[in-house]
């Protein structure tokens, strides 16, 4: 996070006064990063199931720069086999894309809690429970990415995603342009306004534009290691 002292420290106290379990466990801001450890109180409902049980949780709050806070399971209460969790307890939460976009104005840790992390265990606790996602799920890497924007830009093929995107990311909003979705409607009558909010606000645009810059070379990757391997062939 790109937070002044000032702002570190307020978001801090806050997240202390609203889970006073939660402890920091590094010299206040002397690192590039600020951790703390403690437990997380869940107690939620939804779909008629309950859950209310406490984790053992570690956050992380990164520094100096755009990335977002991470959180470790650290009582090992995820099951090691649970898709979204990685090897080192970190918790695969929701993709940046989604997170960043949440927080355009702003990101607040409490609220962050509350809406992803809270969700997330009561998610795992449901999924346990009954076999499925009580808020569906995401597919990791670019895939994830990908699905994101499917269900922003409310479409549920591949290359209408990627086209709408690169639209999103690089050109300039005109109504009567045909929709880059290729449904052959003018924007205005189709894709309009999903893609909008990207058009008229430069932070979405940039976040857009990172995305695009992101798949396009993790496709190269994809397309130089099929090269190589019919090369080897
Ligand atoms: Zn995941
Ligand atoms: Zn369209």
């Amino acid at each position: 996070m790109r937070w002044s002292n000032e702002e570190a420290s307020k978001q801090i106290n806050n997240l202390i006064a609203a889970y006073p379990q939660l402890k920091m466990s590094t010299p206040y801001l002397d690192n590039s990063e600020i951790q703390l450890a403690g437990s997380l109180n869940i107690n939620r409902s939804a779909f008629n199931y309950i859950v209310q049980k406490e984790y053992p949780i570690e956050i992380t709050i990164p520094l100096g720069n755009s990335d977002l806070p991470r959180v470790r399971e650290t009582g090992n209460m995820i099951a090691s086999d649970y898709p979204h969790r990685y090897d080192d307890g970190t918790l695969c939460i929701e993709t940046d894309t989604s997170m960043l976009l949440y927080f355009i104005d702003g990101f607040d840790l409490v609220e962050w809690i509350e809406a992803f992390v809270e969700p997330y265990f009561f998610s795992y606790e449901y999924h346990s429970r009954f076999g499925v996602f009580p808020f569906g799920e995401r597919p990791h890497h670019i895939e994830g990415i990908i699905d994101t924007y499917k269900e922003l830009f409310h479409c549920d093929n591949l290359n209408q995603a990627l086209r709408l995107l690169k639209y999103a990311a690089e050109d300039t909003y005109r109504g009567h342009d045909l929709c880059p979705c290729c449904s052959g409607k003018k924007l205005r009558n189709c894709h309009g306004k999903q893609l909008l909010p990207f058009m008229t606000d430069t932070r979405k645009k940039d976040i857009a534009l990172s995305n695009m810059q992101y798949l396009r070379k993790e496709f190269l990757k994809i397309e130089q290691s099929k090269t190589n391997y019919s090369s080897t062939k």
